[in-house]
């Protein structure tokens, strides 16, 4: 299954593979030009014929309470930001707020602050 076009290569398409990491099932969104000789847990390595590294994973935004649908990063290769909301646990209470996240070539996703 393909979301969307990889914003860092011209003819990638970005797709969910289904992974586990320490036990839990989790979603590697990843470039389908880019593979790795170990895609589980947190250490990568790209094999020789990969032409592109872009990659996040599914819970990327887990400590703020956020896991990544497919809906979600359909909408956010298509617009290149997207709201979102967050959840904050600081201080003992709850607090939802929301935020623009963004695609990054290095980080994957990241939240914008400001
Ligand atoms: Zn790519």
């Amino acid at each position: 299954m393909t979301l969307g076009k990889c914003p860092y290569c011209s003819d990638g398409f970005i797709e969910a593979r289904d992974k586990e990491v320490r036990g839990k099932k989790v979603k590697l969104y990843a470039c389908s030009n880019a593979s790795w000789r170990s895609e589980d847990g947190e250490m990568f390595e790209l094999t020789k014929d990969s032409t592109c590294h872009f990659k996040f994973w599914q819970n990327s935004l887990a400590k703020y309470g956020k896991w990544l649908s497919y809906k979600e990063v359909r909408e956010l290769l298509e617009k290149e930001t997207l709201e979102v909301e967050l959840l904050s646990k600081k201080y003992g209470t709850k607090i939802h707020y929301n935020k623009y996240i963004t695609l990054s070539e290095e980080y994957g996703v990241s939240v914008i602050w400001d």
